[in-house]
């Protein structure tokens, strides 16, 4: 009888994480690896980086004239991001999971924002955490931050 195919490198699905200026300078980064790892998933890449402008031009580049997107950049650049490639089947919407919605006060508990995250009065949702939110996405995503990867 045939064992399943282990999956081969090219198939296990990525996604790019980020570990947001407000985590990093709270001293969560290394919750947020927790929770990636007790799901079940692996880490791939893992990089504290300054972004540039150049960069989360490039990253948020759909977000590109909205109201919140120079409040978005500017918290970006405020600090070091954690950014991370996890990798499992599944992981790209299980991460998204893992994270909750956008808006931290609307979280549910047991995510990343719902249990860790809340509304600072400011212009801009400081929520923590970034998940690539397609294939396309991740791929694209993760060029961005780990070129060469
Ligand atoms: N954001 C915000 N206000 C909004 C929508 C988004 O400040 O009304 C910020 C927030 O930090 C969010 C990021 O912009 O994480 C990207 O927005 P997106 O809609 O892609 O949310 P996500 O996929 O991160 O949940």
């Amino acid at each position: 009888t045939a064992m399943p195919a282990a999956p081969d490198q090219h198939d296990v699905e990525r996604t790019l994480v980020l570990v947001k200026p407000d985590g990093v300078r709270r001293g969560l980064s290394g919750e947020v690896l927790r929770r990636i790892e007790a799901k079940g998933y692996t880490l791939a890449a893992v990089e504290l980086k300054q972004a540039t402008t150049e960069l989360l031009a490039a990253h948020y580049a759909e977000h590109e004239g909205k109201p919140f997107y120079a409040p978005l950049v500017e918290f970006m650049l405020s600090g070091p991001t954690l950014a991370v490639v996890a990798e499992g089947q599944g992981v790209i919407p299980g991460f998204r999971s893992l994270a909750g919605a956008t808006n931290p006060t609307e979280a549910a508990p047991g995510t990343i924002r719902g249990d860790l995250g809340r509304d600072w009065g400011l212009k801009v949702q400081q929520n923590l955490v970034h998940g690539s939110d397609s294939p396309e996405s991740a791929a694209r995503e993760i060029g961005l931050w780990f070129p060469g990867l």
